[in-house]
């Protein structure tokens, strides 16, 4: 399935759910915010794509944000 992953860096708590639970998705950048892995940014959005099967991981991920900074939508 081929989705695309945003987190929004201004909203981020800094409090490391996403990249503990979904490293594959999230990881920590230098300022202790979740970014996208292999993301690039869009003003203060990374984001990504992926292709793969790791789709409900991201979306767990995102439903368990207490910032509500992360967006998982699907691609067609
Ligand atoms: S779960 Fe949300 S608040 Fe926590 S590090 Fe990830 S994006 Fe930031």
């Amino acid at each position: 399935m081929k989705y695309r992953i945003k987190v929004n860096k201004d909203e981020c708590l800094e409090d490391a759910v996403c990249f503990s639970m979904d490293p594959d998705h999230f990881e920590e950048d230098e300022d202790g915010k979740a970014q996208v892995v292999g993301g690039s940014m869009e003003g203060n959005i990374s984001a990504g794509e992926f292709d793969d099967d790791g789709y409900e991981d991201a979306k767990e991920a995102a439903d368990l944000c207490p910032a509500e900074a992360i967006i998982v939508e699907k691609l067609e």
